[in-house]
């Protein structure tokens, strides 16, 4: 978990390597649902451009589907869910109905304007409808709103690792290996 910017997609990348395991992003679903123009990425493609977040059924659509594939059986790194509070209940539903077990939940942070910087360089080459300045100051607010109240969640489930998102890319993942393993 973290605010756009700081860097999941990135360290999702790098645990997946390291445990070898898979990596679900919704985010890059979502936008292969919108290039394959299916009812889903239609749909979805009218949140995304405002910087909103995509209705819940849809996205806990998405994770039931992949996570209970074979290969998902040894375990993955989901990469952008849960961001709200039906999700993450929504996803505790469906890992007691197919017998697993969320055992870490990692957040990243970084200070606001680090970030907008950051996606403003990520702009210039992503090719993302919603990497521009407003979309992007919009999809922040929308974190703090609607997805930050998940780290208390978890908190509180004593499976929060909270991570600082500044500095170089390797000692982060390191950061984050450390503190999924302990
Ligand atoms: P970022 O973390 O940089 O915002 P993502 O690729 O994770 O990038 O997500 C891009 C957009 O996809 C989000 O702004 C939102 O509109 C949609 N999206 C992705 N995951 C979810 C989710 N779990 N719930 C609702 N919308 C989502």
């Amino acid at each position: 978990m973290g605010p756009p910017g700081v860097g999941k997609g990135t360290q999702a990348k790098k645990l997946k390597l390291y445990f070898d395991i898979f990596h679900l992003s919704t985010g890059k679903v979502l936008r292969e649902e919108i290039n394959k123009k299916t009812e889903i990425g239609l749909k979805s493609s009218l949140f995304i451009d405002k910087g909103e977040l995509v209705p819940d059924h849809i996205l806990l659509r998405i994770v039931k589907k992949h996570i209970s594939k074979k290969a998902y059986l040894n375990g993955y790194v989901l990469d952008g869910f849960p961001r709200t509070l039906p999700q993450a209940e929504g996803f505790d539903k469906i890992l007691n109905d197919s017998d697993q077990k969320l055992n870490a939940v990692v957040s990243l942070n970084a200070d606001k304007d680090e970030l907008i910087n950051r996606l403003l360089l990520r702009s210039k080459d992503s090719g993302r409808s919603d990497d521009n300045f407003d979309i992007i100051k919009n999809r922040q607010k929308i974190y703090w709103e609607q997805t930050s109240p998940l780290l208390e969640y978890y908190r509180s489930k004593q499976i929060l690792k909270e991570i600082n998102g500044v500095g170089e890319i390797s000692e982060i993942t390191n950061l984050i290996i450390q503190s999924i393993k302990n």
